[in-house]
Formats: structure tokens, C-alpha cells, sequence
């Protein structure tokens, strides 16, 4: 009830959902009748998440945002949502997304821009922006986002929520609208270190459905974390944590350097060490993502071709039924970012971009790598600014990707990284939340969290 009552105050302002179920009442009120009659309760049961609409669920629309699969409703549920389901959460609906996940705000939704509920003036964050406004604004308790080259991090941190994006293969992309299928992963939102432990817990393992997914051991994430009571006996000691130089320099606005900073000394005080370290490959990352990101969804996105499922164009000619429903349904973005990989992958220029960005990748791999060896965790903000003004970027589509700065060399490394609220500066009514990036070796999530917690 109190969920549902706050969701139907908010969202007339925030808009984070594409859909709401008409079920939640009913689910909620048999998990009632399970802890009445003693019968055994998952451990999620009558938990409330919002799934981006990018994750297919079969009792509910899923549009990845997009007009091209407007009315589409999956056959079955993506494996994250099926475990879920399993643990007894319950799902209240789809959160709002740039289409397809191809953006920064929410505002290239194909059907409604998401407000910040911090500063309704302002994005926030994308495209996984509907699940961070969702929990922020605490119209769910946890939330499903997925996060391709910081979709997750990036609006968690806008939206002053804690955003984690697993390992590659951590969690079964199976049931996740391709984008970028070598960097997508799906992600989790919580309002606490705690709960977004549980949630990964819940959607983590193998697959078989999804041929990438990991058989590396799961351990019990929320059993890793320090105990409050633990914080005067520095509980971090001997910690390596190395703060990325190249994201604390020019171009990062001054106060989320400086909370980043405080960030640092506060794991000082509880035992850490902490140091400065260089990745000399940091800027040629983002050019390198925008290539083969772009080039994965050329290639990915030729599946919504009018025959199969969503928007169907009327033509009486074959070439023109592909080609009308494809123009009426994406989106401009979505059209720019297929023209861009489709060159980028064309015979002539191959070479000269994809083959390239390949060997950046590499590059940024053995960045890590190195980095990591010599580091327990790397620090940086999750993005260069805090959540700026709807509208203030949406015709400048460079300033846009050069806010994934900070976040998309951990999709190139596939590597988790933590987003946890940790200052606030200068802006918007009470001022806006800013977020600390913590970035570890493939499957040390716990490690993440275990320090991330300290923040709370
Ligand atoms: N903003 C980035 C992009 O548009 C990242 C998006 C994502 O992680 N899905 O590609």
C-alpha cells in the first residue's frame, strides 16, 4: 500500500515507469497468505523491483524504450527476472530507458523523459534512468537496470542511489535486448549497500541460456560486509586503493573532485592506503567504446526489421516494409548510432576503426590489469559532473558521450564496478548527490561491497 500510494503521488513528476502491473496487490497479498499459514518464504518475498524495460518479463510489456516494439510483450521472462520471481519479489513494473540504452538522460526515451527526484528540473542520468528515479524516489525498494558503459553507475550516482555493475558474465544476459552484446551486463540499484548485495545475490550464476555467463562460485555477498560496530579498528587496514589521476583532473567539476577526495581520506582513516595511480590509455577509451559499441548494435538491432516483432510498416514491397518500419519506430539516436557502426565495420574503413578500437581495448584490458595488481580496488567519480539540466545536452550529442568518460573503460576491462553515494555538492534545491566509482578485479564484487558499505 505504501508503495503503490507513494508511486501514484510521484510519478505524475518523476515518470520512471513505462508500465505498472495491475497484479502488485494481488502478489503482495499472497505473499500475506504464505507467512500466515507458516508456509516457507523465499528470501526475497513481497520485495518490490522495478525492471528496466529492456529486460523481458512475459506477463508485461517490454519495449527497450522503443516505439519500433511498442505492444510487445515477450514470451518469457529474462533469466535475472525469472530468479527474482523465484526468490518471491515482486515485480512493479518497467522502468523508463534512453531506447534501446543508447544514451545518457532518459530524454531519448521513445516515449516519456524521466525528472531527477532530487531537482525535477534536472535528468537523471541514463539510460538506465527510470530504475535509479525509481528507487531514489523509493516508488520500489530495489530495481533491474543493465549497463552497457555506465547505465547503471552514471544515473546511481545523479540519482544518489547505490548502483553496481557486476563482472561480464556474472549475471545471464539471456532475456536482455542486445545492445552491445561484448560489454552489456544487467545491473542492480538499491538505496543501500545491504539491499543491492542481496538483489545480485539473487540474479547471479550460470546460465545456460546464455553461453558467456560464468560458472565462477557465488559467494554470499551480504555476508561479506563490515559490521558498523567493526569501524574503530580499522577494519581496511593494509587496503590498496589507487585513485585514478586521470579522473580527478580538468574537465571534472570541482566539488565532485573534492568529495572523491574526502572519499579517499575516510578509507585512509580506517586502515587503507591509498595512492594515486595513472592508466595512460583512460581517454582513448571513450572513442574506443563509441566504435565498437556502436558497431555491436549495427549488427544487433537488424533483428527489428518489421517481420519478426513490434512496428509494422504498411508496404507492398519487401525492401520498403523493412525500410518504413525501421524508419517510423527507432528513434534518431538509435538511427545515428547504426549508421556509425555500419561504417565503421564497412569494408573500406574496417581496418581503420573497428580493427583499431579492438586494439584499444586491449590496451585498456592490460590497463586494468596492471593497475588492478598492484591495487585491491581503483577509485574515480562516476561521472564528471553531477546531474545537469533536462534539455542542456540534448542537442550536442559529443558533450553527451564525453560524460561516459569515467565510466566506460570498466565495460572495455569487463570488470564490476560499485557506485555508492558519497557528498553532495552545490546545485538543484538541496543540493546534489555525487558518487564514488569503485572498480575491482573480474568476480571480486564482495570486495566492492564490503567497502562501499563503509559509505553508508
Ligand atoms: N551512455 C552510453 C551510451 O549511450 C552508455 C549506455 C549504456 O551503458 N547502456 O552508449
Amino acid at each position: 500500500d505504501e508503495y503503490l500510494d507513494r508511486l501514484r503521488r510521484t510519478e505524475p513528476q518523476i515518470r520512471s515507469f513505462l508500465h505498472v502491473s495491475e497484479t502488485v496487490m494481488r502478489e503482495a497479498e499472497e505473499v500475506d497468505r504464505l507467512v500466515e499459514s507458516g508456509a516457507a518464504l523465499g528470501p526475497l518475498a513481497g520485495v518490490l523491483i522495478g525492471v528496466k524495460d529492456n529486460i523481458c518479463t512475459a506477463d508485461m510489456p517490454s519495449t527497450g524504450g522503443s516505439k519500433i516494439l511498442e505492444g510487445y510483450r515477450p514470451a518469457f521472462d529474462a533469466t535475472a527476472v525469472r530468479m527474482l520471481k523465484e526468490a518471491g519479489a515482486i515485480v512493479i513494473g518497467k522502468t523508463n530507458m534512453d531506447e534501446f540504452g543508447m544514451g545518457s538522460t532518459t530524454e531519448g526515451s521513445g516515449f516519456q523523459v524521466t525528472a531527477n527526484p532530487w531537482d525535477i528540473s534536472r535528468v537523471p542520468g541514463g539510460s538506465s534512468g527510470g530504475s535509479a528515479a525509481a528507487v531514489s524516489a523509493k516508488q520500489c525498494v530495489v530495481s533491474l537496470g543493465s549497463d552497457t558503459g555506465g547505465s547503471v553507475r552514471q544515473p546511481a550516482s545523479f540519482c544518489g542511489v547505490v548502483g553496481l555493475k557486476p563482472t561480464y558474465g556474472r549475471v545471464s544476459r539471456y532475456g536482455l535486448m542486445a545492445y552491445a552484446s561484448s560489454l552489456d551486463v544487467i545491473g542492480c540499484f538499491g538505496s543501500s549497500v545491504i539491499d543491492t548485495a542481496i538483489i545480485l545475490n539473487a540474479v547471479s550464476g550460470h546460465d545456460r541460456f546464455d553461453a558467456t555467463s560464468s560458472t565462477h562460485e557465488v559467494p554470499e555477498y551480504a555476508s561479506c560486509l563490515i559490521s558498523i560496530d567493526d569501524l574503530d579498528s580499522k577494519p581496511l587496514k593494509g587496503l590498496r586503493v589507487g585513485m585514478i589521476r586521470e579522473t580527478i583532473g580538468d574537465g571534472v567539476d570541482m566539488g565532485v573532485v573534492s568529495s572523491i577526495k574526502d572519499s579517499a581520506l575516510h578509507l585512509e582513516e580506517l586502515g587503507a592506503i591509498v595512492t594515486e595511480v595513472s592508466l595512460p590509455s583512460f581517454s582513448l577509451g571513450l572513442p574506443a567504446y563509441y566504435i565498437l559499441a556502436s558497431s555491436e548494435a549495427s549488427s544487433n538491432l537488424s533483428r527489428y526489421d518489421g517481420v519478426r516483432y513490434g512496428n509494422q510498416a504498411t508496404a507492398d514491397e519487401l525492401n520498403y516494409l523493412y525500410g518504413d518500419s525501421r524508419a517510423e519506430g527507432f528513434g534518431p539516436e538509435v538511427k545515428m548510432r547504426i549508421l556509425m557502426g555500419t561504417y565503421a565495420l564497412s569494408a573500406g574503413y574496417y581496418d581503420a576503426y573497428y580493427k583499431r578500437a579492438q586494439q584499444v581495448r586491449t590496451l585498456v584490458r592490460k590497463s586494468f590489469k596492471d593497475a588492478l595488481d598492484k591495487n585491491d580496488i581503483l577509485i574515480s567519480p562516476a561521472a564528471p559532473s553531477p546531474a545537469y539540466k533536462i534539455g542542456e545536452k540534448v542537442n550536442d550529442p559529443l558533450a553527451m558521450y564525453a560524460g561516459d568518460i569515467m565510466t566506460v573503460n570498466v565495460n572495455l576491462a569487463g570488470v564490476p564496478a560499485l557506485v555508492a553515494p558519497c557528498g553532495f555538492v552545490e546545485g538543484g534545491i538541496a543540493g546534489l548527490p555525487v558518487g564514488l566509482q569503485m572498480i575491482a578485479s573480474a568476480f571480486n564484487e564482495d570486495k566492492l561491497l564490503r567497502v562501499g558499505h563503509i559509505f553508508e
